[in-house]
């Protein structure tokens, strides 16, 4: 528990306490049987074991002539060993083309490795061969100037994996690496915790889409945008709800209709101290299962979490201010992925770096301050433009800079701790 300071207005609840109510709060999904295509980020549930040998079959590493290496035992420029060509093997090829002393087969990178054969000759290091004509070269020659291990350029059956060796375990996000690891172990599907879906939920008379003619007194949506963005970042899926007006039936009708097919809820707008207009906040409190409070922070001073629904969909209401809504976001909504999934929630990167001008907070408030690091010199810019609504200026900060609660000024030259903007 932080220092929760009491300003003379009503308590606030520290940005570390919001944290671990808004954490505790949220269930694990259920895993699900997955296809493979759609596994990417989810969380595995079960340890994946190999059901068979990765590779399945013994194949050749290159392009070149099964041989046995008894064979060129002795081969040398000044003697030279040329054998007949039997066959040829592409990859896929499933026939049995067996291999007896004497000869050789002409054979392809994964192809399957003719039984009698025990290594592998590149063919740069041969001739090259000459064309058997028309009948898929079977009976040129080719010719040998070096001996060869034998096992050279073969990979052998389980040299990967080997039956019920663990490929992945429980716990694993899936990305593509692992993803093509199961594909190759013959996996069509897994048990796991798919990516949460959010539906971003935008409230505002004064809202109107990009690209529609807007009258003073109106302005382009920009949240929802920016906060699938930062959803998909994040790792959940997300989708837009069309834009709500500040109407209380409007509000929960949206909140109603998300609700199918989200596992988690944002608005942003319509929870500040406005009364009447936070429409929000007002359709929100009648059901009582949504807390609003004050959060010691700035910006995103309003935050609302709790839950709607039948099964108790979580939802948080951020405030509408662009930058606000960004930065509870990036401290409130991008933690919860994890949990969804199972995992430990991941903190945000930070860094310490020294202020490159001095900045002013509030007291009683942590601050969140948009800058430029520049990791390598170890120093953070406050941009100019801190006010909530200026997404010009959060646009070219890369970094957030923390001003703790009892501080209210910063002289250029300290040093601070800084969060990295994903
Ligand atoms: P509110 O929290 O509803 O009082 O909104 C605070 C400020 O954020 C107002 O200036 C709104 O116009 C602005 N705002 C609210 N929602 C959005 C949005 N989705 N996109 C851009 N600006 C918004
Ligand atoms: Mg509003």
């Amino acid at each position: 528990m932080t220092v929760t300071e009491h300003t003379g207005q009503s308590a606030m609840q520290s940005v570390d306490d919001y944290l671990s109510e808004v954490l505790a709060a949220i269930r694990p999904l259920p895993p699900r049987e997955l296809g493979l295509d759609d596994a990417d980020g989810a969380v595995l549930t079960q340890d994946v074991t190999a059901g068979w040998p990765l590779p399945p079959f013994d194949n050749s590493a290159m392009d070149g002539y099964a041989v046995v290496a008894a064979d060129l035992a002795g081969a040398s420029p000044q003697r030279p060993v040329t054998l007949p060509v039997r066959a040829e093997v592409p990859a896929g090829d499933t026939r049995r083309h067996e291999l007896t002393p004497g000869g050789c087969i002409k054979i392809m990178t994964g192809a399957l490795l003719p039984p009698g054969a025990d290594a592998v000759v590149p063919v740069e290091w041969t001739d090259g061969g000459t064309d058997g004509g028309t009948d898929g070269g079977t009976d040129g020659q080719v010719t040998f100037d070096r001996p060869v291990e034998p096992g050279n350029a073969i990979r052998r059956t389980g040299g990967d994996a080997a039956v019920g060796d663990v490929l992945l375990t429980a716990g694993t996000r899936l990305g593509p690496v692992q993803i093509a690891l199961l594909a190759a172990a013959g996996r069509g599907t897994v048990t796991a915790r798919p990516r949460p879906r959010v539906m971003l939920i935008s409230t505002g008379n004064e809202l109107l889409e990009p690209g529609q003619p807007v009258s003073p007194g109106q302005i382009w949506e920009s949240n929802s945008r920016m906060l699938a963005g930062a959803a998909r970042q994040a790792g959940f899926t997300a989708r837009r709800h069309p834009i709500v007006p500040d109407d209380k039936a409007a509000v929960l009708a949206a909140i109603e209709d998300a609700i199918a097919g989200a596992d988690l809820l944002v608005t942003t707008g319509g929870v500040s101290m406005g009364g009447e207009h936070d429409v929000v906040k007002a359709a929100l409190a009648d059901l009582g299962t949504v807390g609003f409070r004050k959060v010691a922070m700035q910006p995103g001073m309003p935050q609302g979490f709790g839950m709607v629904g039948a099964a108790g969909t979580p939802i948080f209401t951020l405030p509408g201010n662009p930058v606000s809504a960004y930065v509870s976001f990036q401290l409130f909504v991008r933690p919860v992925v994890n949990v969804f999934q199972g995992l430990d929630f991941e903190r945000p990167v930070s860094h310490r770096a020294v202020l490159a001008a001095s900045v002013r907070s509030p007291r009683g408030r942590r601050s969140f301050l948009r800058g430029v690091l520049d990791r390598s010199a170890g120093r953070v810019t406050p941009v100019s433009g801190q006010a909530s609504h200026q997404l010009a200026s959060l646009a070219r900060a890369n970094a957030l800079v923390v001003v703790p609660e009892s501080v209210t000024e910063l002289a250029e030259g300290t040093e601070v701790e800084v969060l990295e903007l994903p």
